[in-house]
Order: structure tokens, then C-alpha cells, then sequence
């Protein structure tokens, strides 16, 4: 028995991919290792930050970088550094935003529910653009000078959410942005691979980009790192790291924090609930080398092993239509989708429900299931494990 059946909890097979609810994915034991011989020491924490922020910074192009407990968490951390600067009295009052620019310009078409990390720090959003494209009645989405129309002397940020679909061009929204002094805060939680993007959002300009330490890089589920300007993530690291210290006995490192242009210590700041430990900052920065020096070719070849495997044992089922996307694209994650046959007994969704509750419980991606489609995602998946779940889904699929 494992450490989660010993306590009465189901482990479940993940053919869903990284997702949150799911606890994300299995790390490599050289993760594990570096966490477990993390945990044996103690350190500074805005040392060990200011470590991870030269690793980063490395990795991404960027002046520096930061860990925290999510993407989610960065964007809070993100967007109160946009808000206070280098303020100790401003990071102290928020989320209070009175007499701060404390307004946030977002494009319409990219709001989401991750985005309350960011309203968290006390701004107000401001909306752009009337995406008609996506109602089938226009071909249009925001446009850069809509964005470059709502900017005010209350504006803290644009927020862009990074996505192959999103528009304008994060360089569009950047010339705007710049052009009027404002920082762009990048969501790029889920956008690797490609590993390209670990540094491109950063060359197209963007001033603080938040990535998942738990996603693509297989990392601890609990982190997430802030890559970008070096002012800017000195204001995030001091509205997170824990500073209940002396002024006189402070000696933050000067690459993360530069003592000499503050008037004074700030309190616990808004960032203090985003709380990482030193386990899982060693953990991201481990997992964090491990997916570079893997590269795109060599983790999508691993990938469509397991993508495969589940669609040749699929191809057998009688009625049923398998196709592959993304297996000819190293930049993209191999899914297989399941079409059921539309005059079958057994609908998409109700397959989805059934593989959840089986022994065991098998998770897949229910987003096309009003198509009558399933969507198997391999980045969670163990070896051996397709095997399993392609043994669950002939079952189900002839007791139909
Ligand atoms: C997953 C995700 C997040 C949150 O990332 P965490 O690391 O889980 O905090 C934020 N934004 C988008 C677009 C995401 O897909």
C-alpha cells in the first residue's frame, strides 16, 4: 500500500494532464531527492530567493526572477509590485489601493477565473475590446489602441494572458503599454512547451511574466516563478518574503533586494499568504533544470510513447473514431480524442464519469464531451498506465 491508501485516499490514473484539482503530476525522483535533502537544512529564505532568482534569470532572459506558491500566486505578487513600487507605506495598505494607480487594463477576450489572483492585490479591472470573432457575428477582438485609449494616470498595468489565441500580439500590446509608461504583466502559467517560451514573452517585452512550476515542468505543484524586471520583482519579493527583522540587522542580498533605495522595512505584505518553502523552491529550481536540459524533441518523443500506446488500444473499439493532434509538432503536447459514436448507448460524458469512477480511477479531459468526444492527455501519465486505461474504456464501451 502507498502513503495515500495506508490513510484511506484513492491514487487515480491522470490522463487529464497537469491539472490542479488532480494534485498535477508525478515528479522525477531526482526532484524528489533535491526536496527531500532541502528539507534536512536551514537557510535564509531571501537568500535562497535571491539563488533562484539568478537560475531564473538564466533561464529566462530576464533581469531576475522570483518562486512563490503558484502562477496564481505571482500574479498577485506581480501586479502589487506594479501597484506600490518600492513604497514600504504603499505595500503595507494594501489591499486598500486609495490614492494608487490601482487600475488594471485587461482585454476582454482573455478574462478568466485565474485572473481573481490579480483584483486580489486591490485593483479595479478595466476592460477593452468587444471580441465579436468568438460569437461568429465579426472577425474582430480588442485592438492596441483601444488599449492604448483606456490608459489613464490610474493605470497600474496591462494584464495579458498568453495563449496562441490571444490578441492583439503581446508586441502590440507592449508598444502601447511602453508608450505610455505601463508595465504588461504576462500570464504565461500554461504556455510551455514550447520551451521557447520560456524567454520569448520577456523579448517581446513584457515587464513581469508569471509561468506554473507544477505544469510542464513537472516541478511542486505548490510553486510558480515571477521572471522580468529587476525593480519590479524586488517589490514583489518584499510583499512576500517574511521581513519581521531589524532594519539594522536586515542584509537582504543586494541581486534581489537593494536596501539602499528603501526608507524603511516593510511590514508582512499582501504577498505573505503566498508563502513557498525552501523544499519547494529547490524542488522548482531542480525540476525547473531537468525540463531545459530535457528540451522539446526528447519530452514530446516521451509524450506520444504514452499518446500512442492509448491510441492503438483505442483503434480496436467498434464504432468509435481515435485521432492524434500535435504528434507531428515538437512545440505541442500529443492528445488523443476518443469520438463515440453518435447513435451509441454511451455518451461522451458519460464515459468520462464512469473511467472516474472505476477502480481505478482513470481522469480524462471532458472539454469536447458536448462533441461527443474524450481527450486523453499523456503528460501524466506513468508507463504502463495507457495499457490500463485502454482496458477501462473497451470495457465500458461493450457493456454499452
Ligand atoms: C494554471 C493556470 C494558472 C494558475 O497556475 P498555478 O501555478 O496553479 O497557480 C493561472 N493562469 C492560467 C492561464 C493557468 O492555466
Amino acid at each position: 500500500m502507498n502513503i495515500y491508501e495506508r490513510r484511506g485516499i484513492k491514487t487515480l490514473i491522470n490522463a487529464k494532464g497537469p491539472a490542479t484539482r488532480l494534485s498535477g503530476g508525478v515528479m522525477h525522483p531526482a526532484v524528489l531527492a533535491a526536496m527531500s535533502e532541502a528539507a534536512g537544512h536551514c537557510v535564509d529564505m531571501a537568500e535562497l530567493e535571491a539563488h533562484a532568482s539568478q537560475v531564473i534569470a538564466d533561464v529566462t532572459g530576464a533581469e531576475a526572477g522570483y518562486v512563490a506558491s503558484g502562477a496564481a500566486a505571482c500574479l498577485l505578487l506581480a501586479t502589487a509590485a506594479c501597484v506600490t513600487g518600492l513604497d514600504p507605506g504603499r505595500m503595507a495598505r494594501l489591499p486598500d489601493t486609495s490614492g494608487m494607480k490601482n487600475e488594471v487594463i485587461v482585454v476582454r477576450s482573455q478574462r478568466n477565473f485565474y485572473d481573481h489572483a490579480v483584483r486580489t492585490a486591490g485593483v479595479r479591472f478595466v476592460e477593452v475590446g468587444l471580441p465579436d470573432r468568438y460569437a461568429g457575428a465579426g472577425i474582430r477582438d480588442a485592438e492596441p489602441w483601444e488599449i492604448a485609449d483606456a490608459i489613464s494616470e490610474r493605470t497600474a498595468a496591462v494584464f495579458y494572458v498568453a495563449d496562441r489565441a490571444a490578441r492583439p500580439s503581446l508586441v502590440d500590446v507592449v508598444k502601447v503599454a511602453h508608450a505610455a509608461g505601463v508595465p504588461v504583466i504576462v500570464d504565461a502559467a500554461a504556455q510551455l512547451p514550447p520551451q521557447g517560451n520560456l524567454r520569448r514573452f520577456i523579448t517581446e517585452g513584457a515587464d513581469l511574466v508569471a509561468f506554473s512550476g507544477g505544469k510542464a515542468i513537472n516541478g511542486p505543484q505548490a510553486t510558480g516563478f515571477l521572471c522580468g524586471r529587476r525593480d519590479l520583482v524586488m517589490a514583489a519579493a518584499l510583499q512576500h518574503l517574511d521581513l519581521d527583522i531589524l532594519w539594522e540587522q536586515w542584509a537582504p542580498p543586494p541581486i534581489l533586494i537593494d536596501k539602499g533605495r528603501l526608507k524603511g522595512t516593510p511590514q508582512h505584505g499582501i504577498g505573505r499568504p503566498c508563502k513557498v518553502g525552501k523544499e519547494q523552491i529547490i524542488g522548482l529550481l531542480a525540476a525547473l533544470e531537468l525540463f531545459v536540459a530535457e528540451g522539446d524533441e526528447a519530452r514530446h518523443g516521451r509524450w506520444c510513447k504514452l499518446a500512442q500506446d492509448l491510441a492503438d488500444g483505442l483503434q480496436s473499439l467498434p464504432g468509435c473514431r481515435v485521432e492524434l493532434t500535435g504528434f507531428d509538432n515538437v512545440e505541442e503536447v500529443p492528445i488523443v480524442t476518443l469520438a463515440l459514436p453518435r447513435d451509441g448507448t454511451l455518451s461522451a460524458q458519460d464515459l468520462v464519469i464512469a473511467l472516474q469512477s472505476g477502480t481505478p480511477s482513470i481522469q480524462v479531459d471532458p472539454t469536447f464531451c458536448d462533441q461527443g468526444i474524450v481527450a486523453f492527455n499523456p503528460m501524466c501519465l506513468q508507463v504502463g498506465e495507457s495499457a490500463i486505461v485502454v482496458d477501462a474504456v473497451q470495457r465500458l464501451n461493450m457493456r454499452s
